[in-house]
């Protein structure tokens, strides 16, 4: 506590009142922490936990929960509080919502990310270096943490493809598609369309609605990863607009493409032609000039254990559309994106979310699949000019750990609450591999991951409501050198 008690009056006569009030200005700084992932994540739960343990930290908690967090550590954080966000037309976290739902008598996890939103806090604490140490007290950091969809990343590539190429790489993935109930039905609409005949605005849409059912089915009913355009999974403000009514045309020749070229301006080729320019300059490019500009530190969760109880074929769209996800990233000169919106990311984080799922033996592993994850995509480009950290956390821890004898010894296990069935289970639930898992671990299938019920909601008078993983390894990671 010694350190933070220095006064003001320490500063002495030589400090005019003037300067410290420029001081106060000047060390009033704002930083964008954007958080993303995709569906399922572990967005929302994550930003309701971190926010949780920041609003419950410093000086007025009684406890640190956040001790590797260097400002909680030198007991130079006085606290935080949430603001106004100054973007006052971007939606806002609903972190009261997420709360209510984890207070519950029966506890549920807050609802999942489905638009962009945000949220402002102040981080009030004591500057330990520089010129703000010598000048003043206290510090603010504002601190604004946006959520949004990792699909809507994964549109960056359409950027770069018109829409016949578009439309042939959407071909290559007809072995998913076919997988959903509804793609006889899509593929039947595409066939019996007249391409070089007058658009006809309902049938477009209603070939659009068929295609997004094949989508949304892919990814919710069969555990696929990557749909495109990432609108029609999650369309945010354009759920229901014209814009989002195209499609690929799955079943169709270079030379008729090449044919269809020349067809009038109002036949249904032209009309969709038109509709995938407007996507990527009405949506695709929006997204990134307004939002994703402006953000300065970057976190990307990734659920490394569903697509592994899912299975392989699962788990290769999972890496594919990570792939994706990470060209935005990759700020080299060469990048599209560098060219068209000057990104500002200096810091990105990939964190392996839910850790809290198997044993403390296992977080290691999960660490190294992440890495091993990250370093596939990187071999083609580098993340220039970006510190990169991989982390295995969990927001809001809901296991405790346990051990067990067995016929092998001690072994570690995880003790919780099962989601569906609400009943205390206690599991080991297998074996992660440490790098992209091969035929045996297919073959073998050694993993079971099941969904835990969030913990109990116990009001604390000192301190977070929660426990968590490495949220503080986290924290030093992502603001430490902001707040020095
Ligand atoms: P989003 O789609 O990225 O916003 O993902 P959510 O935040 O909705 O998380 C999806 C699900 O993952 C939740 O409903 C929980 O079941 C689970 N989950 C998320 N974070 C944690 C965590 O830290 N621990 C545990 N045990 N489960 C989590």
């Amino acid at each position: 506590m010694g350190r933070i008690n220095r006064s003001l009056s320490k500063l002495g006569n030589t400090v005019s009142n003037k300067t410290q009030s420029f001081a106060h200005r000047a060390s009033d700084r704002n930083i964008r922490l954007a958080v993303t992932g995709l569906s399922g994540s572990g967005k929302t739960a994550f930003i309701t936990g971190l926010v949780n343990q920041l609003l419950n930290a410093g000086l007025t908690g009684k406890s640190n929960n956040l001790p590797l967090w260097q400002v909680t550590r030198d007991e130079r954080l006085y606290g935080v509080k949430r603001t106004l966000q100054p973007d006052l037309t971007v939606a806002s976290f609903d972190y009261d919502l997420g709360m209510n739902a984890l207070k519950q008598a029966v506890p549920q996890w807050p609802a999942s990310t489905r638009n962009i939103s945000e949220l402002r806090l102040t981080l009030k604490y004591q500057p330990s270096r520089g010129i703000l140490a010598k000048l003043t007290d206290s510090a603010s950091l504002y601190l604004d943490i946006i959520d949004y969809p990792g699909e809507w990343l994964l549109d960056l590539p359409m950027l770069k493809q018109n829409y016949g190429h578009w439309s042939m790489a959407q071909a290559l993935r007809k072995p998913i598609f076919t997988k959903s109930q509804y793609y006889p039905a899509f593929v039947g609409a595409l066939d019996s369309l007249d391409l070089a005949s007058n658009a006809d605005e309902s049938e477009l849409k209603h070939i659009a609605e068929l295609y997004q059912q094949v989508l949304v089915d892919s990814v919710h009913e069969h555990g696929f990863y990557y749909a495109q355009p990432g609108r029609l999974l999650l369309p945010g403000e354009f759920a229901g607009s014209p814009v989002l009514a195209f499609f690929p045309l799955l079943n169709i020749s270079e030379d008729i493409r090449a044919d269809l070229e020349h067809t009038q301006a109002n036949s249904a080729y032209q009309v969709l032609k038109t509709r995938y320019k407007e996507y990527q300059d009405k949506v695709i490019r929006p997204f990134y000039k307004d939002y994703f500009s402006t953000f300065d530190r970057q976190l990307l969760l990734v659920d490394c254990f569903t697509p592994l109880n899912r299975g392989k074929e699962q788990f290769d769209d999972m890496t594919q559309a990570l792939n994706g996800i990470m060209e935005s990233f990759k700020f080299g000169q060469s990048n599209l994106l560098k060219r068209l919106f000057s990104p500002r990311v200096d810091k990105l984080l990939f964190a392996a979310s839910k850790v809290d799922h198997v044993t403390r033996d296992q977080q290691g592993n999960v660490l190294s699949l992440l890495t091993q994850l990250i370093k596939q995509s990187q071999r083609q480009a580098k993340f220039e000019g970006c510190e990169v950290e991989t982390m295995a956390i969990s927001a809001i821890k809901a296991t405790q750990h346990g051990m067990i004898r067995s016929s092998k010894g001690e072994i570690e296990v995880v003790k919780g609450v099962s989601l569906t069935e609400r009943k205390p289970i206690t599991l080991f639930p297998g074996e992660v591999p440490k790098s992209l898992p091969g035929t045996n671990f297919w073959a073998s299938q050694g993993f079971e991951f099941t969904s835990f019920a969030p913990p109990n909601y116990v009001p604390q008078s000192d301190g977070a409501d929660f426990e968590h993983i490495r949220l503080d390894h986290l924290l030093q990671f992502l603001l430490g050198d902001k707040l020095k």
